[in-house]
């Protein structure tokens, strides 16, 4: 019996190669400059693709020759073909929900421009419709280094509520919107809110305080209904392929209940999906965190899913307490073990946010306790964030087997980490390089689209220039990447942290077929030009998710 398998398996072997050639392929891409991201960062010409993946990568020659009758021949005219990005800590599920009805100010340079994009939208929207811009800016992207003022949101529209939210920090209010809201005096803003006075001790009409005060005042916005929920999702998913995104790795978030993912998995059992999606599940109220995570995961085990959404854990908030806490208390982190600890008995990924390396200390101890008891190092565990990771931190999480996801903060945030802590400091954040070399698994991504654009472009740019959003190079030479090196974190490197490295990442046999065909090579075109590239042609299993001139037909 054994022989006999033996032999049907060599067989199937042997078939399977001329199979391939005979049926054909269903897509052929030939005479481009395919960056396949292997192990080598071998450059090839030309890939075949059938039933979602790629089946041939090498020569035009060869790889014409397994095209039938049958097969779409995509002639790239020398373009450059990279795998599909993955953003590893993209809060996209919650981006998608307003896609279809908030103003972006994403990659906008200057504030005329943004403030036209809320009279576009008054024009365009339902009368009294609301206007929100919910974050994704920066002021210094604007040339004339400011925020809007209120008088000039009522100026671009004086019939409509406007909303303006900065990062975690501001929000400007049009007189329209606090009406709408009920707000007349600061007792009427959530806790620890507060009204932002100018010098005259005027109120401004923006709201400033506390994270928790911003979070409960966008709360108190009107949510999209469900079809401009699934509408948004939709929409969201073509913006990211159009960016040469085919992934992306969600840390749940703030203002996100159970409720928020329904769109999401409609246009999965829609088979609508243009974005391989993994979502982690954050604890939501303080105290309850425990209970929270076991009520939504207890029919839920890791990876549950398919290839376009799973289930990957837990994070990137597990608990309040926790949560931009750099001095917890001696209860805090026992409640914070028994989450992590029994995460770990059921074999679940978990990923947590964290700021400064000077206090991760007290999160790795808890990781090292936990991995005492069970071993975690098999089961993908990440920090997010961490820009000044030391050396000895990252030696101690190469130890744990524990990834990091790094993204581009200081793209928006450099400038003040420089007035904070000096050039010097600022030099070898993040240090990515020195992460590489300690051996870390590491992904990159942007956290979008609160406190960063979610352009992978403007990422990529910034990893290899180091240059802030207003221009300035922070970054030393010996933190940053070489071209295939970011490209490497972007894609193989993001795969890591919802086990899929194996299945994507890179252009190799075997693999799905997801991939971007670039409006101008990543290699070669000046860094300062990086940011402004874009997909011609996105792929995801095979299938065209977006296309532009000279593809679009
Ligand atoms: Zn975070």
């Amino acid at each position: 019996m054994k022989q006999v398998l033996t032999a049907v398996v060599m067989l199937v072997g042997l078939i399977r190669p001329a199979l391939a050639a005979a049926q054909g392929a269903d897509t052929v891409l030939i005479n481009g400059k395919v960056l396949t991201v292997d192990r080598e960062f071998s450059t090839r010409e030309a890939i075949a693709i059938r039933d979602g993946r790629i089946v041939a990568v090498g020569t035009t020659a060869d790889v014409r020759k397994l095209a039938g009758a049958q097969t779409r021949i995509i002639d790239l005219q020398g373009k450059t073909v990279i795998p599909g990005l993955i953003d590893s800590h993209l809060h996209a599920i919650r981006a998608a929900l307003s896609f279809s009805t908030e103003v972006n100010w994403i990659g906008v340079r200057s504030l005329t421009e943004a403030v036209a994009r809320i009279r576009d939208a008054a024009r365009t929207m339902k009368p009294g419709a609301w206007l929100i811009v919910a974050g994704g800016w920066n002021v210094q992207q604007f040339k004339e280094n400011r925020r809007p003022t209120q008088a000039e949101l009522v100026a671009a529209a004086p019939n409509n509520p406007v909303y303006v939210q900065l990062g975690y920090g501001w929000a400007m209010l049009t007189p329209a919107a606090m009406k709408a809201l009920n707000i007349t005096t600061e007792a009427d803003l959530p806790q620890g809110g507060r009204f932002e006075k100018d010098a005259g001790g005027k109120p401004t009409g923006a709201v400033t305080g506390a994270q928790g005060a911003i979070i409960a005042l966008f709360d108190r916005l009107p949510r999209p209904t469900f079809d401009q929920q699934i509408q948004g999702t939709k929409l969201f998913f073509r913006e990211l392929n159009r960016l040469a995104l085919t992934g992306v790795v969600d840390p749940g978030g703030n203002n996100l209940s159970p409720d928020d993912y329904q769109a999401l998995f409609k246009v999965w059992r829609d088979g609508q999906m243009t974005m391989r999606v993994a979502y982690s599940l954050c604890g939501q109220t303080p105290g309850m965190e425990f209970e929270e995570l076991k009520s939504l995961t207890a029919l839920l085990p890791i990876g549950f899913g398919d290839d376009m959404l799973r289930f990957n854990g837990l994070g990137e908030r597990i608990t309040a307490a926790m949560n931009n806490n750099d001095r917890p208390s001696e209860s805090d982190k026992a409640q914070y073990y028994q989450i992590a600890k029994w995460a770990a008995d059921r074999g679940m990924a978990l990923t947590m946010h964290w700021g400064r390396d000077a206090s991760v200390d007290q999160l790795l101890t808890i990781f090292e306790r936990v991995n005492q008891e069970v071993p975690i190092s098999s089961l993908r565990w990440s920090i997010a964030h961490l820009n000044d990771a030391s050396v000895k931190s990252l030696e101690r999480m190469k130890a744990l087997g524990v990834g990091w996801t790094v993204q581009d903060a200081m793209y928006f945030g450099g400038d003040q980490l420089v007035q904070q802590s000096g050039p010097e400091a600022a030099r070898r954040v993040p240090p990515v390089v020195t992460g590489g070399k300690i051996g870390v698994a590491i992904g990159a991504g942007t956290d979008a689209h609160r406190v960063a654009s979610y352009n992978p472009f403007t990422a990529l740019q910034w990893f290899l220039d180091g240059k802030t959003v207003a221009g300035n190079a922070i970054r030393g030479p010996e933190e940053t990447p070489s071209r295939a090196d970011a490209l490497r974190l972007y894609t193989r490197g993001s795969a890591w942290f919802s086990r899929d490295e194996q299945k994507r990442g890179s252009l190799e046999v075997g693999k799905l077929a997801d991939l971007a065909v670039l409006s101008r090579d990543y290699m070669t075109v000046p860094v300062d030009q990086i940011g402004g590239l874009e997909s011609v042609l996105t792929m995801v299993a095979g299938k065209i998710v977006y296309a532009a001139a000279p593809y679009k037909e």
